[in-house]
């Protein structure tokens, strides 16, 4: 979190909201979230917002003049329109962007929830430089790689270069299936102020022990360092059970 679906409903919201605005001020209480930024911040003051879209997993903000801002929200970054503005006590804001309409005191601010900072912004000229890091496919994350995986019937220990021809195309459809219907669900149930933890219509992600929707056996779980992997026996490793890499850890 967040992923493709849900940096991009923030930046349909946030592009509704906030296209014609004018920037009125700058501020990066977290200046770390600030990687790398030619020209500086306060050359956004003044200027209009042109709109807010989604490239991969990145958040833009496209700004009169030519200039582009890049957020990537990392794991734990919010992008959020305020109609106040933000305490100065409050150690999650990374960056505040004051701007014009609503109450007065409108406010876009990238906020960062947990210790480690990672959420970051770019000012990019051109924008194709700051984004070359991007893979093949971009903006999948773990929680959707586990719904996609079991939409399309596939292991996750699966190799990409062993899969099929049917498989690939299975794949293929479960990926738009699944990224495309979370969209549709966010535009059916997320309105402004865009919420911290967004309603994610998740079948098997964060739903070990439960039984899976489709054919009633139990999700299982293997757990890694820094997450959790979900998936259905029955339909994706033929009844297999992989080995939960936290216990053999505790056995060993
Ligand atoms: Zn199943």
């Amino acid at each position: 979190m967040p992923e493709l679906p849900e940096v991009e409903i923030t930046a349909r919201r946030l592009s509704e909201a906030l296209t014609g605005a004018t920037i009125e001020s700058t501020l990066a209480p977290g200046i770390n979230a600030l990687k790398t930024f030619d020209p500086p911040l306060h050359a956004l003051d003044g200027r209009q917002i042109e709109g807010v879209r989604r490239i991969g997993k990145h958040a833009v903000i496209d700004v009169s003049g030519g200039l582009h801002v890049l957020v990537h929200l990392m794991s734990a970054g919010r992008l959020q329109l305020y109609d106040k503005r933000a305490s100065l006590r409050d150690r999650t804001s990374r960056l505040l962007l004051r701007v014009d309409g609503g109450s007065g005191e409108r406010e876009l601010r990238l906020r960062e929830f947990g210790t480690k900072q990672a959420a970051w912004v770019v000012g990019a000229r051109p924008l194709q430089a700051a984004l070359r890091d991007q893979r093949v496919i971009t903006g999948i994350g773990r929680s959707w790689v586990d719904e996609i995986l079991w939409t399309a019937k596939l292991s996750p220990f699966k190799r990409a270069n062993d899969l099929d021809a049917d498989e690939a195309s299975a794949l293929r459809a479960a990926i738009l299936e699944r990224l495309g219907g979370a969209i549709d669900h966010y535009e059916e149930v997320v309105t402004l102020p865009i919420p911290d933890k967004l309603p994610l219509p998740l079948e098997v992600h964060r739903h070990a022990g439960d039984p899976c929707p489709r054919c009633g056996t139990t999700i299982e779980a293997v757990h890694y360092e820094s997450y959790v992997l979900c998936y259905c026996p029955h339909d994706q490793t033929d009844g297999r059970v992989l080995k939960d890499r936290r216990l053999s850890r505790l056995l060993k």
